[in-house]
């Protein structure tokens, strides 16, 4: 059976294992907003072929690159969402995520808004953070 890479299908113990990092620096990360997984209706996390490759990305940039996490949010928390999914003029005024620059705008709590009833971990501009290159691709396509 071939599995698709966004389909949520380890636990966090699996995932762990298959990282060789601990289930804590996996919830760690979450906390963190770095990462997003799936929750089952009774809440228990699972995560993708895709999740493991985007934390494979956060391991190697603490590692080599020596960004630590609240560097790797703060670079998060600059993506222009407001282009990629055209909010509009009265919109990014109006939002806490266009106006500070801490979080990702995933981590922040949207009422009234054009994200109030997206699911962030579906979102383009969530999955631009899919792999070490996808960011890079991607901010150079917006600043082109
Ligand atoms: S849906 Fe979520 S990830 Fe997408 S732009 Fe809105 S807050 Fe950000």
């Amino acid at each position: 059976m071939i599995v698709k890479s966004e389909e949520p299908i380890f636990t966090i113990s699996n995932a762990a294992n298959i990282l060789g990092i601990s289930v804590h620096t996996l919830r760690m990360y979450e906390k963190e907003g770095l990462i997003i997984p799936f929750r089952k209706k009774s809440n228990q996390r699972l995560y993708s072929k895709k999740d493991i490759e985007r934390v494979k990305c956060i391991k190697k940039t603490i590692n080599e690159d020596k960004i630590n996490i609240e560097g790797m949010r703060r670079v998060l928390a600059l993506l222009p969402c407001w282009k990629i999914i055209n909010c509009s003029e009265n919109e990014r005024t109006a939002c806490e995520y266009f106006n500070g620059y801490t979080k990702p705008c995933w981590m922040i709590n949207h009422k009234n808004n054009i994200c109030a009833d997206k699911e962030c971990r579906e979102c383009e501009v969530y999955n631009s953070f899919g792999s070490c290159s996808s960011i890079k691709d991607k901010l150079k396509t917006l600043l082109s």
